[in-house]
């Protein structure tokens, strides 16, 4: 049990760059080479009242999530992409 706090406690322990009223930073659109709403860590994303910004109402979170979605396909098929190229190599010298 305790060996499975310390693991949730480490991965919990990230920091992020915030503005000046300490907000996460995440910008709406992409830039940067950043995907919309990803904050200073690769793959960590913030939307509603936590991102520096943001229109503080219900519907704007939501709005935000929803956007959010597409973003995170976007993501996740960018991470399968770079997956192969690194494992690639590996895998064809697994198979002769
Ligand atoms: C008093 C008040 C009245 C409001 N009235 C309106 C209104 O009339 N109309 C309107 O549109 N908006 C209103 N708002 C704003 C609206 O509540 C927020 O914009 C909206 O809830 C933002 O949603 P969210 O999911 O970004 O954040 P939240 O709804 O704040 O959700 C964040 C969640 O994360 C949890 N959390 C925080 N830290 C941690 C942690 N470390 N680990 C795990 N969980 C954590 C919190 O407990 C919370 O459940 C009001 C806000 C307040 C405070």
């Amino acid at each position: 049990m305790e060996l499975h706090d310390q693991t949730v406690k480490s991965l919990c322990l990230v920091y992020l760059f915030t503005g000046p009223k300490g907000f996460v930073r995440a910008d709406a659109f992409a830039g940067d080479g950043r995907l919309p709403f990803e904050t200073s860590r690769r793959g960590i994303f913030a939307i509603g009242d936590v991102r520096a910004g943001s229109t503080k109402r219900v519907a704007a979170a939501v709005g935000e999530g929803a956007q959010l979605v597409a973003t995170l396909h976007m993501y996740l098929t960018q991470a399968v992409d770079r997956l192969r190229i690194m494992i690639g190599p590996a895998l064809e010298v697994a198979h002769g």
